[in-house]
């Protein structure tokens, strides 16, 4: 009885099934190895842009099997680069925003340009001619920079916003005119 149960197990191993279920295994295996390998090579594609890098990555990948690509798992940029990029463009953008601020008029909030001396949506006015060559000046100048007129008086320019901390400069501005 038990003796013709090993005959049988032996015949099994010794029969051509055995060698067709082992070398479809390993043929899995193999299979399995390189789409990990491949796996990792299109992984590493979206988050390092080094194609040296990449290769190391695909290397590593595949060697030692199934283990090195744990080993990439574990150390590969936590990040895709096309968020990278994304994040970059995005706070690109919200500096130009912020850079564009100033240039909108501040009661109607139209795009204005920085020579416009009036807003010419709601004609709110935004900045102060020079009186000699009529360039449009900045709240905080004291003196025109195209023709170097002093900026005598100040307008009530209620609605410009002061784009400056205005402390500095009252004291300045005194001492111009009594030396005046
Ligand atoms: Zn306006
Ligand atoms: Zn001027």
């Amino acid at each position: 009885m038990i003796g013709s149960t090993f005959s049988g197990i032996h015949d099994f191993f010794a029969s051509g099934t055995w060698e067709v279920i082992r070398n479809l295994l390993l043929f899995f295996l193999v299979v399995f190895w390189l789409a990990v390998g491949y796996w990792v090579y299109k992984d590493a594609r979206r988050r390092i842009e080094d194609p040296l890098l990449v290769a190391m990555a695909v290397v590593l990948g595949l060697i030692p099997p199934y283990l090195g690509a744990l080993v990439y798992m574990l150390f590969r940029p936590p990040e895709y680069l096309e968020d990278v990029r994304e994040r970059e463009l995005e706070i690109r953008a919200m500096e130009e925003r912020l850079a564009r601020r100033d240039l909108y008029c501040p009661v109607c909030r139209a795009e204005v340009s920085a020579d416009f001396l009036v807003c010419p949506v709601c004609t709110t006015k935004l900045k102060q001619a020079c009186e000699t060559c009529k360039a449009p000046l900045e709240p905080v100048w004291q003196v025109c920079p195209y023709c170097e007129t002093p900026i005598e008086a100040r307008p009530t320019l209620e609605l410009g916003p002061p784009v400056e901390p205005p402390a500095i400069e009252p004291p300045r501005r005194s001492r111009r005119r009594s030396s005046k």
